[in-house]
């Protein structure tokens, strides 16, 4: 990250492969100078993200295996541990245990087991955890398989309760928050609750929409605005309060952006 260009602010989930043209989106992303870390849902997906992403200046790819595609693709768990020494962010992972995805709920612990450990074993990694009516057996086995010296996990959209959240503040995670989250008395009781300095910004687009249309990085602008309401502060506050936390975030797991 680079103090001498001011930013546009920082999107920490969002599938940049999702979008009809991946390139236009990557392009978007870096003239709107927003730091933004694309997941991936399968490890196949992997050397496109890594190669397009080597030399831009805001955008970095993650190398994940989503929790709803393990049913079919668990056994592309073995790319994935082959491509990790080229990753430094990893995601999108976790589990979800909706009603869609429970019958692989085994094979998802098998996987994220896996990935915990193989982090753990590489150091310096940090993971964007997705953890949809699963919280609490995502925090256990972050507490069981990730130290916290040997990751750093970012909890993606989340929808626990506030005694979860701070089961995971003990754990040392961070919570990344979307536009969605701040629609729903739920999900600000949990943003206004959170401490600041563990608040980071994301959109997930395409899977959530400003102003009618997919979420895109250069729109987290509007993540930072409804968080700000939310805590009834100002963006310009919040949105220096996430560049703060991503850096101290990198700073720990001597990771560059
Ligand atoms: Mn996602």
């Amino acid at each position: 990250m680079r103090d001498d260009v001011p930013s546009g602010g920082i999107d920490f989930h969002c599938h940049l492969d999702l979008y009809p043209d991946f390139e236009a989106a990557i392009a978007r992303a870096e003239a709107a100078r927003v730091y933004t870390l694309t997941v991936t849902t399968t490890p196949k997906a992997w050397p496109r993200n890594h190669e397009l992403t080597r030399h831009t200046r805001y955008v970095r790819a993650a190398l994940g295996l989503h929790p709803q595609l393990v049913a079919e693709r668990a056994h592309e768990l073995v790319l994935w541990e082959r491509y990790l020494p080229e990753a430094s962010f990893i995601g999108e992972v976790g589990l979800d245990a909706g009603p869609q995805f429970y019958k692989s709920l085994d094979a998802q612990k098998q996987v994220f087991r896996t990935v915990l450990e193989r982090c753990s074993d590489s150091g310096g990694k940090v993971l964007t955890v997705h953890s949809v009516r699963a919280v609490p057996m995502v925090l256990e086995m972050i507490e069981r398989h990730l130290p916290q010296d040997r990751g750093i996990v970012v909890l993606h959209w989340f929808t626990g309760t506030k005694a979860e959240a701070r089961r995971a503040l003990m754990l040392g995670c961070y919570f990344s928050v979307n536009v969605e989250m701040t629609r729903s008395a739920r999900g600000q009781a949990l943003i206004s609750d959170l401490p600041l300095s563990r608040i980071l910004t994301e959109t997930d687009g395409p899977f959530t929409r400003v102003d009618g249309l997919p979420a895109e990085p250069a729109s987290v602008g509007a993540t930072a605005n409804a968080i700000a309401r939310t805590r009834r502060t100002s963006e310009d506050l919040v949105a220096s309060a996430v560049r703060t936390n991503l850096r101290a975030l990198l700073d720990g797991t001597f990771t560059e952006f």
